[in-house]
């Protein structure tokens, strides 16, 4: 019954370091959040010792009577909050939740229609050496080259030339909001499945701050831990009369065991999610993108090539351009690390430099906003990037600023 610190040092200093990193710099990936102490409670908790395989009520093990509650309470949240007629709560992840998914839909060979990579989609939405560009024929749509909007026009043209049997629609790095509706009419006229991934962008649905997929798609999945706020999982939203189907794709098709303390955690985030609290912290996370954006097309860096990829954003999320400035994705990675704000480099639409380095940044808000910050400090955070991406800049001045913000809103001051 030794604590972590006695049992071993070697871990626990690491742990305590990583609190101590997210405490001290501001954490602008656009995919991470912090989850509230009573969601890390409950992934801590005893559950994580019971085996469950199958769904409440119906397992294939003994005791599940207390575990059979959480699952159903996470169940029953979620479909509440997405207005979901089904929801399976145990993908380990937004890639396992996919891969059920698209299991569940599809034989391998059949033709999947999805946004490339490159254009901001996800690598479960068929990149080649995924198992979703392994195991089906994938067919890529792209954003339009002025624009960089998903070129909807190219969609229907796939679509009608490919006869696909799933439409995937959903991004990782994509700052606009997606048109639900035409994504279901060319679904329909072609007889594909609609799953949307919404990943990204459901903790903005839940505050209604975004359309949601639910009402167009056959099938909705989601990570737990961006802007949702849990801890990190998936889940698998969809039509009744597809909820058979997708449970089987999950266990036994994908899973053994499902991970109830990490269900029960995603219960308690869905509570969270469902409060004005919520909606009232998802407001100032898109607010604060929006703020990022305009300070930086209006600052001087864009003097030096620096823009925002379609000029600004609908979403908790910037792609800045780097592909005119001499500063490419990979050292802007770099210096804004150097001065204590961790973003990652993300390659833009038809980036001229290889996919480790990059023409662009990926900056996102969910977990400052969860943090506190307000309006005014998420000017002071925009312009403190503006000032790190220019060629000369003052290092420790920055770091500075940083760290003030930083410690004005402490970060998890009970562990
Ligand atoms: N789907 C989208 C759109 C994502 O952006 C991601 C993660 O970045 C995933 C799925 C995969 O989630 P996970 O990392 O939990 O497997």
């Amino acid at each position: 019954n030794s604590s972590l610190h006695e049992l071993d040092p070697d871990v626990a200093a690491a742990v305590d370091a990583e609190l101590h990193r997210q405490q001290s710099t501001l954490e602008m990936i656009a995919s991470e959040n912090f989850a509230p102490v009573a969601v890390m409670e409950a992934q801590g908790s005893v559950l994580t010792n019971k085996y469950a395989e199958g769904y409440p009520g119906r397992r294939y093990y003994g005791g599940c009577e207390h575990v059979d509650v959480v699952e159903q309470i996470a169940i029953d949240r979620i479909k509440a909050l997405f207005g979901a007629e089904a929801a399976n709560v145990q993908p380990h992840s937004g890639a396992q939740a996919n891969a059920a998914a698209m299991f569940a839909l599809l034989n391998p060979g059949d033709t999947i229609l999805g946004l490339n990579l490159a254009h901001g989609g996800h690598l479960t939405h068929g990149m080649k050496i995924n198992f979703s560009g392994k195991l089906y024929n994938v067919v890529a749509y792209h954003v339009d080259e002025q624009s960089n909007l998903v070129d909807m026009e190219e969609v229907e043209r796939l679509a009608k030339e490919h006869r696909p049997k799933l439409i995937v629609a959903g991004w990782s790095a994509y700052p606009r909001q997606l048109d639900f509706a035409a994504f279901r009419r060319i679904a329909d006229e072609v007889g594909a499945y609609l799953m949307v991934d919404m990943a990204h962008f459901a903790g903005l649905v839940a505050a209604g701050l975004h359309p949601n997929p639910v009402p167009h798609a056959d099938v909705v999945t989601t990570t737990t831990h961006k802007t949702l706020g849990g801890p990190r999982g998936g889940v698998i939203l969809s039509t009744q009369a597809l909820a058979k189907k997708i449970n089987s794709a999950v266990f036994p098709g994908q899973q053994g065991g499902p991970l109830e303390h990490v269900i029960a955690a995603k219960a308690v985030s869905f509570k969270v999610a469902a409060s004005e609290e919520f909606k009232e912290r998802q407001q100032r996370t898109l607010e604060g993108a929006k703020i990022l954006a305009e300070r930086l097309v209006q600052s001087d860096v864009t003097e030096h090539g620096v823009s925002v990829l379609s000029g600004g954003t609908d979403v908790h999320l910037v792609l800045v351009d780097l592909r005119d400035s001499e500063l490419d994705g990979q050292q802007a990675e770099d210096r804004l690390h150097e001065v204590g704000i961790t973003v990652n480099r993300n390659a833009v639409p038809n980036d001229p430099r290889p996919p480790m380095v990059t023409s662009g940044l990926r900056i996102g808000t969910p977990a400052l906003a969860t943090r506190g910050f307000t309006a005014e400090d998420f000017r002071e955070v925009a312009d403190v990037i503006a000032e790190a991406l220019k060629p000369s800049y003052d290092t420790e001045a920055l770091r500075g600023r940083v760290s003030a913000l930083a410690a004005k809103y402490p970060l998890y001051p009970s562990l």
